[in-house]
């Protein structure tokens, strides 16, 4: 009936009457209690492919916005999506902003993912808590650097997608080349679900390959959709598509598979049932094409959403929760919506903005309610939630209740991105820890006019609590503040970001690489701190050994304490570990940190009177000292996961110049004249590769990368870090002498 209604209405109703009619259709809707009904979505795409251009059409056509502005747009107004100061500025969506939406009675929630390839931390958060993802691509750049990141990130966390070629009315457009990418480059097994009619300045509009319909987008704002029949100088283009369309699903589905090798062809109940089959499983990515400014496809993306992207209730979430023996336990959250069970949600982004501190939360199970306590399974804090809200854009809209599946956003609470909050307050659940990878770059930075060190403060407080790979921290030995990230880029835009919100220019020091310095075999230590010369005296003695943990925990450190007995008092204990975790501030090697070590206590001594707290730090720096100078060390070096792709002509050229960067490639695959090296290359081997290959590729190579894991430097490398170091302390004394 509301349908019906519509219809009627938008032919003579004025542009915006219509959408505010929408609006108050869709708001008088009883929001759906189902979660089949249910979509949380991502946006991902290389910048500029025009992701905030096609979420602001979506909160269009859904109602939930009356105009629509360009990004960069004439009014100065700027796209609903972009929140930031410097966002509306760039045109580009840094950080994510969760909104929701309703079409066809369907709750869809947007995550907007951010396209910038340093920003992993925030995609990685995003992408944990979408259920599916609509992975946008420009029908003349096709896919770029950033777009091969998020496919990798999707991968990871096995979400579904659908594609979307964008920008068909763009000079150049070539919807079937980038098709052609999506296989060759990212190993897709993608199919057209819809074809473009006409491209370019010609772009008219689109055909529905399972229905065999013609789509044209009419109105104002494209918001009358007129059915057709298919063109007559489309047939034999479509009957071809529809036919390579059941193939690649063949391929994927085995019910498809199986009419195929009967020669049947599929009903478009068998073909809709298929593409959804094989799209949760990641073995078939539907394309669909349009043009996001033109208005053009949108809805029929919408559409697609609905019918192919997962529900909550088809995705399997875990959390964990520490057993008796030390170890977690892995258990499923039940996607019920109701309060049958333990209300568990993750905070998985925290936004200080206009309304104060926002924590949008992702339900994974239960229920919660406005005005009920809730326990973050971190900090064992009790909270009362007094404001539960949803978010549209910078809007938002108080609700009374939250349900599994949905996303919703706290007010006041002092939280971490990725803590856990539940009802039960003897429980430590939490959800499965997020991936944050060690920072593996450094920069100094400063402001540059001492007057706006309070700005500085404010800006590195809020954005250091919102993203935990950015880390700043005070060098007491060169006197600097340093920032560290996970590249230079990623250094840079918070550089940017201070100047632009919060008005404090700053200077930054010379990109370093973050190494760090390891053990390679036990070393036994016994070191008894005394000084018993008069006054209160200091007496502690250590006695243990200092040894490699695993490779793959070559970023921590670990204390264990293994006395017996009370050589060795335990309140002495922390003071203990607390001298050993001072040493591992600083290597003996490179000045560089210290990781990759585990200090075992076994034993000790102590002095009736004289033993004291500072005795047994210094005991435990001695300890440290004795096995610096016994101890075979080595420095470790961040490695790149790095994936190249280029046409085939340029393998040879780019093989060796990896080579000459000490990569060591561990695969390589090749499609469609294009090739794809995987390789592991330090990081500070990278530096300047983003030129070197554009120049030897004649622009057309493209790479990602993504830090790997900590590894032995070479000799040289090693060499000369320690070189530098034993310089720089050569140097020191007269330092210190010109500083009197
Ligand atoms: P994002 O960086 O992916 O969020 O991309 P934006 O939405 O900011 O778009 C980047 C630029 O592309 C803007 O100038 C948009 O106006 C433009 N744009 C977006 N969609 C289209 C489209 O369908 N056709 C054309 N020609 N331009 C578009």
């Amino acid at each position: 009936m509301l349908i019906k209604r519509l219809h009627v209405l938008s032919s003579n109703s004025s542009k915006y009457g219509l959408q505010k009619f929408i609006s108050a259709c869709y708001s008088s809707l009883v929001p759906p209690k189902v979660l089949e009904k249910i979509r949380n979505i991502g946006i991902s795409a290389h910048i500029d492919s025009g992701k905030t251009t096609l979420t602001e059409r979506i909160l269009f056509y859904t109602g939930r916005i009356d105009e629509m502005h360009e990004v960069r747009g004439k009014d100065g107004v700027g796209a609903v999506m972009d929140s930031m100061e410097l966002e509306r500025q760039r045109g580009i969506t840094i950080q994510s902003a969760a909104t929701y939406t309703t079409w066809k009675d369907y709750n869809i929630n947007i995550i907007d993912t951010p396209g910038h390839v340093d920003f992993t931390v925030e995609v990685e958060r995003a992408l944990r808590v979408l259920d599916g993802a609509v992975l946008v691509l420009c029908a003349v750049g096709g896919v770029q650097s950033q777009t091969m990141t998020v496919n990798r990130q999707m991968k990871r966390y096995s979400v579904p997608c659908l594609a979307f070629i964008n920008k068909l009315d763009r000079m150049g457009a070539n919807p079937y080349r980038v098709l052609n990418q999506l296989r060759s480059k990212l190993n897709h097994n993608a199919a057209f679900i819809q074809l473009p009619i006409g491209l370019e300045g010609n772009t008219k509009g689109i055909i529905d390959l399972v229905e065999q319909r013609a789509l044209y987008f009419e109105g104002d704002h494209g918001e009358a959709i007129r059915e057709d029949e298919i063109p007559a100088d489309m047939r034999v283009e479509v009957e071809e598509r529809h036919m390579e369309l059941i193939e690649h699903l063949s391929n994927a589905d085995e019910q498809i598979g199986e009419l195929f090798l009967e020669e049947k062809i599929p009903t478009k109940a068998e073909l809709y049932a298929g593409i959804r089959r094989a799209c949760l499983e990641r073995t078939f990515t539907p394309v669909l094409v349009g043009t996001a400014l033109k208005n053009k496809g949108v809805q029929a993306l919408l559409d697609a959403v609905l019918k192919y992207l997962p529900h909550p209730g088809e995705v399997k979430n875990y959390a964990l929760i520490p057993s008796r023996q030390g170890e977690e336990e892995k258990v499923l959250m039940h996607s019920a919506r109701d309060s049958s069970h333990t209300f568990v949600g993750l905070a998985f982004k925290l936004e200080a903005g206009r309304f104060g501190q926002l924590t949008y939360v992702r339900v994974y199970q239960g229920c919660l309610k406005k005005g009920e306590t809730i326990y973050n399974s971190r900090t064992g804090k009790k909270v009362k939630v007094s404001r539960l809200v949803q978010m549209h854009s910078n809007n938002m809209e108080d609700v009374t209740e939250v349900y599994a599946g949905d996303i919703c956003a706290l007010f006041g609470i002092d939280c971490a991105s990725g803590d856990t909050f539940t009802t039960d307050s003897k429980s430590n659940i939490s959800m499965e820890s997020m991936y944050v990878p060690d920072p593996v770059i450094s920069m100094s930075i400063k402001p540059k006019d001492n007057k706006n060190l309070d700005s500085f403060s404010k800006a590195i407080n809020r954005f250091t609590k919102e993203d935990p790979t950015y880390t700043v921290y005070w060098d007491n030995e060169n006197k600097e503040t340093i920032a560290s990230g996970m590249g230079e880029l990623h250094l840079e835009i918070y550089a940017q970001r201070m100047e632009r919100e919060y008005g404090c220019e700053v200077v930054m020091g010379k990109p370093k690489v973050a190494f760090r310095e390891t053990i390679t075999t036990p070393v036994e230590f016994d070191y008894l701190h005394k000084k018993q010369s008069g006054g209160s005296g200091q007496f502690g003695r250590v006695i243990g050994v200092i040894e490699p943990l695993p490779v793959e925990e070559n970023t921590k450190n670990v204390f264990e304490d293994e006395t017996m007995g009370t050589n060795v008092p335990k309140q002495f204990i922390p003071a203990i570990e607390k001298g050993f975790k001072q040493m591992c501030e600083k290597g003996s090697l490179t000045g560089h940190k210290v990781s990759g070590v585990r200090f075992r206590l076994q034993d000790g001594d102590n002095h009736m009177v004289d033993s004291n707290e500072i005795s047994f730090i210094m005991a435990a720096c001695g300890a440290m000292k004795q096995a610096y100078e016994n101890g075979s060390w080595v420095v470790l070096e961040p490695v790149m996961l790095v994936e190249i792709t280029a046409p085939e002509e340029f393998q040879g050229a780019v093989m060796s110049q990896l080579t000459k960067r000490s990569g060591i490639v561990t695969g390589t695959d090749a499609n469609e004249g294009w090739f794809s090296i995987y390789a592991e290359v330090p990081l500070n081997d990278m530096f300047g590769y983003a030129s070197e290959l554009r120049s030897s590729t004649q622009g057309k190579g493209e790479f990602t990368m993504e830090y790997s894991r900590y590894a032995p430097a070479r000799g040289e490398v090693m060499e000369s870090l320690i070189s530098q170091f034993q310089d720089f302390y050569a140097a020191e004394p007269a330092k210190k002498k010109g500083r009197r």
